[in-house]
């Protein structure tokens, strides 16, 4: 069976955009998400342009500051911190990767953790570590989100993670600790990985490699998470050879129209968790 995240995406956002009209009235103001954008690269610039597209129809207010490669560390800190300091600012995000001469940790931890939509932020990296209400990473949380929407329990279920980024592997395999699962990490320094992936309930492949995962890897009856987005030949596929394991899966997702569309709704409900928390607090 297919796990459809676009039709999922679509069905969140419609309910973003309802509570978001209604909170509007209340607080007399839109939810205002912010994205810094550095250089010139494509696949940021399309990034950045699907999520102000999705902002705007949600009803949210959008701005996208624009800098050159050569902007220095100073200049980026400054521009984080007035926008901390603006109360019309309800969601930061610096789009990555970022140049190499600016500190990346470093920038990410200036942001407000009230204000960081991305979940990037040390506190918010420890609250979801500890178990605790945070703001957590879009990708793993629209992963939980198409898990919970077909009604599959991670309870007691072997999931296995393939990549352990702090964007996707490291806060899925925090998520699916809390939800009970069994969880391993493999990377690319794991040895006889088939024979680890091959015992996964839940496998959750997120590596950047059109194509590794083949049915060598899935066990029969396996749900299966493809969270990669490559280019090959003008043509967007996943980390998972999707026409060679659809067949034994129980579940997969597909690229694209998997997870990809689920990122962009939870940026919008994390955005909204963030504006209704410092409206909520202004209008005490
Ligand atoms: P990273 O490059 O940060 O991490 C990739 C991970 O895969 C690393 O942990 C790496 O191991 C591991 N890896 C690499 N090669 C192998 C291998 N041969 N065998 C096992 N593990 C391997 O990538 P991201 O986590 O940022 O992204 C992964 C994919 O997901 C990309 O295609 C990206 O475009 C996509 N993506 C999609 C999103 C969406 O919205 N759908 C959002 C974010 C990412 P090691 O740590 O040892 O180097």
């Amino acid at each position: 069976m297919i796990l459809d995240g676009k039709q999922l995406s679509l069905k969140i956002r419609k309910q973003v955009k309802e509570k978001t009209l209604k909170l509007i009235e209340q607080y007399n103001k839109k939810p205002h998400l912010v994205v810094i954008l550095i250089g010139e690269n494509p696949a940021s610039q399309s990034y950045v342009r699907s999520k102000e597209r999705a902002c705007i129809k949600a009803g949210f207010e959008s701005t996208i500051i624009k800098k050159d490669v050569d902007i220095t560390e100073s200049e980026l800190i400054d521009i984080i911190e007035n926008l901390n300091n603006d109360d019309n600012v309800h969601g930061i995000l610096l789009q990555l990767p970022i140049p190499k001469h600016i500190d990346e940790d470093k920038v990410l931890n200036l942001i407000n953790p009230s204000k960081d939509v991305d979940g990037f932020h040390n506190i918010n990296i420890a609250k979801l570590n500890k178990g605790q209400e945070a703001l957590v990473p879009c990708t793993p949380l629209g992963i939980t989100k198409i898990l919970e929407e077909y009604s599959i329990d991670p309870t007691g279920k072997h999931c296995v993670i393939i990549g352990r980024s702090q964007i996707v592997g490291k806060p899925m395999a925090a998520l699916m600790l809390k939800r009970n699962s069994t969880v391993t990490i493999c990377h690319s320094k794991t040895r006889d990985i088939r024979d680890i992936t091959k015992q996964a309930d839940i496998l959750i492949v997120a590596i950047g490699r059109a194509h590794m995962v083949d049915e060598t890897f899935v066990k029969p009856g396996a749900v299966v998470i493809d969270v990669g987005i490559n280019r090959v030949d003008g043509v967007l596929v996943g980390d998972v050879d999707f026409d060679k394991v659809k067949d034994i899966a129980e579940y997969i997702t597909p690229v694209p129209g998997g997870v990809g569309p689920m990122t962009i709704a939870c940026l919008l409900e994390n955005t909204l968790t963030c504006y209704e928390a410092i409206e909520g607090k202004n209008n005490d």
